[in-house]
């Protein structure tokens, strides 16, 4: 492809989607496959949270990167991962098993950390999306074992719609997940004014999401322009 990102764009693009949204929703910008150099060019715009799906990449790029950068973890993690990024990850938006779950706990605890996490819940009609089996994480939350867990907060829901042109699937599993986050709020968080967030809109849904109730939204390509995976 020879679309190119001029940082003009990036700066136009991050200017048009922070005018639309609401006070209340943060906006992650996915990074993921673009260089460190278009990451600055939206932090010199005032964008601070930047999300990364692998934690090699993340931490390259973390490295060379200011330091009030605050890092969200949004893709899959393997629990042998977790070591490399939990010194200063913000943020672990996918935790989608109680394994990966302990696993963090027990990685933040050697490192002096108590570290903000979101549930991801496998919302979507298909099964290739990640994401906690809801029967399973339910069952979870009700055992109430979470609490013992010290050095992690949790903080709110995660999910990812089904990738179709339907809107009213996408607007249904939105919703899926705001009712499951206000269920879990009322049962185990009412006192808890940190669980807050609603992780939920992408690129190309993500006026939807914040129509059924997102408090924050990962939005990649609307932003850095076409992705170019063979790089
Ligand atoms: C890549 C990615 C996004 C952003 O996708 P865009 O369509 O580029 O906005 C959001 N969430 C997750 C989990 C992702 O992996």
């Amino acid at each position: 492809m020879f679309f190119n990102n001029t940082n003009m764009s990036i700066v136009e693009n991050l200017k048009k989607i922070k005018e639309q949204l609401p006070a209340n929703v943060t906006l992650v910008a996915v990074s993921k496959t673009y260089p460190a150099e278009d990451v600055l060019v939206a932090y010199n715009e005032g964008q601070r949270v930047f999300g990364e799906n692998k934690p090699q990449e993340m931490t390259a790029k973390q490295t060379i990167l200011p330091d009030d950068i605050q890092w969200h973890m949004i893709g899959n993690l393997q629990t042998n991962k977790v070591r490399m990024i939990i010194p200063y990850v913000a943020m672990i938006e996918s935790v989608s098993s109680l394994r990966l779950l302990q696993t963090i706990d027990k990685e933040a605890e050697r490192v002096g950390r108590c570290v903000d996490i979101l549930f991801e819940v496998h919302i979507a009609e298909e099964d290739s999306k990640m994401g906690w089996n809801t029967q399973e994480f339910l069952e979870y939350m009700k055992s109430e074992q979470w609490r013992e867990l010290k050095n992690v907060t949790p903080r709110g829901v995660m999910g990812m719609a089904t990738f179709t042109d339907n809107q009213d699937i996408v607007r249904a599993e939105f919703r899926t997940l705001s009712d499951m986050f206000r269920v879990l709020k009322e049962q185990y968080f009412a006192e808890d004014s940190r669980f807050d967030t609603i992780s939920m809109g992408m690129s190309g849904d993500w006026k939807l999401a914040i129509e059924e109730g997102s408090t924050q939204i990962r939005v990649g390509s609307a932003i850095f322009g076409a992705r170019n995976y063979s790089k």
